[in-house]
């Protein structure tokens, strides 16, 4: 089912048809050399592909399901829906197949201490819980705006024993705890393991992140063949950096499938409130790579806004960049609204509570196969459950019941 050959790498310094690269500070150079050297030669090293396999075997719960939504495709009268279940794994989203991969590389260059950024927190529980299995100290740091609005993963990230390091600077969100933590790794890499949480960063992050993540779209497509004798027609999948869909959408590229990225449009692409990167930004640079991003005439990075704390990024993996404008990835958008709807729609018809990160992805899913034909298959990658969210989308439920709108 697994196969190791990267495929589709980026030139020695780190660039996908432009995209990506290394801009990062100069003492930061010989550790990103150190880290691809390692990378490689741990990638090579059958005993670590068979540790990393086992981990993602016994710890996390792979292979994950590839389910029919059988229900919800007849509901909807086009195509097939298939659900790729990255819900299932340990923690609840896909996140942990990259937080396995680097924890275990960081081991294996020595280093006693891992450091993370998160947004929601959704990364920051992923890395402290690998961090302590391997008996790590594990450092997070998270925006203070953004320790406020998700309360219970900083008390997640503590009860596994990391150390959670509120940041202030700029609008104390994701985009800043990225910058500190570089900042941190600048000091600190000669004892220190820098895990970064999606498909960004410099080179060879964007690289690492998604040959971790491949094991989604590997296990998907050997999963359709065996299941139903062919490969889907059409992939789907949500960006806010890109790994969960660089994870199911690279292993389907040389394959004749329509591969679909879904960014969120808030409360709409005309306005500012969205994080739609490839949708409505511009390329420019943005922690250590070169990719579209928003912002503004000045080149400051626009403030961005989702009902998905997952998706609430204003970049998007370089790779990705390369492939829209390659014309290789279609582009989608839902919003807030929508996404509100996805999330109801399954819960109700195949009773699965999506993440609202995952729910983008399902409202464009359900769209695009009203469109098909019930021979034709449509795979999703659900990339999360949706117990996290279920604070934010009871609120905004109880909300409408009280201004007389019907749920
Ligand atoms: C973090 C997260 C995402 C978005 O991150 P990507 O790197 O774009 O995959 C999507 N879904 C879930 C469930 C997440 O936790």
């Amino acid at each position: 089912m697994y196969d190791f050959e990267i495929r589709h790498a980026p030139d020695a310094g780190g660039h996908f048809d432009g995209f990506g690269g290394k801009y990062a500070a100069e003492t930061l150079m010989g550790p990103l050399a150190e880290l691809e050297a390692a990378f490689y030669a741990s990638w090579e090293d059958e005993s670590f592909q068979n540790e990393r396999l086992r981990l993602l075997q016994q710890y996390v719960g792979r292979p994950t399901p590839l389910y029919h939504a059988e229900r919800l495709s007849r509901e909807i009268g086009g195509a097939q829906i298939l659900l790729k279940r990255e819900d299932l794994t340990h923690t609840g989203a896909h996140k942990i197949n990259n937080t396995i991969g680097q924890g275990l590389l960081a081991r294996r260059m020595g280093k006693k201490r891992v450091i993370a950024e998160t947004g929601a927190g959704q990364h920051g529980v992923a890395t402290a819980t690998v961090a302590a299995m391997f008996d790590m100290q594990c450092d997070v740091y998270m925006g203070r705006e953004d320790m406020q609005r998700q309360a219970p993963n900083v008390f997640r990230m503590e009860l596994l024993g990391a150390r959670v390091i509120p940041v202030d600077s700029g609008t104390a969100t994701l985009k800043d705890a990225l910058n500190e933590a570089l900042r941190d790794w600048v000091a600190s890499c000669q004892d220190t393991f820098y895990i970064i949480g999606t498909v960004a960063g410099p080179h060879p992050y964007p690289l690492m992140v998604r040959q971790y993540h491949t094991v989604i779209g590997q296990e998907a497509r050997a999963q359709c063949l065996a299941q139903f004798g062919c490969l889907p027609d059409m992939a789907v999948a949500c960006v806010g950096g890109g790994s969960n869909a660089m994870g199911l959408l690279h292993p389907l590229r040389d394959d004749d499938i329509r591969l679909v990225a879904v960014e969120a449009a808030g409360h709409g692409l005309d306005g500012d409130a969205h994080a739609a990167s490839l949708a409505a930004g511009r390329p420019g640079i943005l922690h250590g790579n070169l990719t579209y991003l928003l912002e503004d005439d000045e080149g400051q990075i626009k403030g961005t806004h989702s009902i998905s704390a997952g998706l609430d990024y204003p970049g998007v993996g370089p790779e990705l960049a390369a492939m829209y404008e390659a014309g290789e990835l279609e582009l989608e958008a839902a919003t807030d609204e929508e996404a509100l709807q996805a999330f109801s729609r399954l819960s109700r018809c195949e009773g699965i509570l999506p993440a609202l990160e995952s729910s983008h992805a399902l409202a464009a899913a359900m769209r695009l196969a009203a469109d098909m034909q019930p021979e034709q298959m449509l795979l999703v990658n659900l990339s999360g459950r949706g117990d996290k969210d279920l604070d934010t989308v009871v609120k905004i439920v109880e909300d409408q019941k009280a201004a007389g709108q019907t749920p």
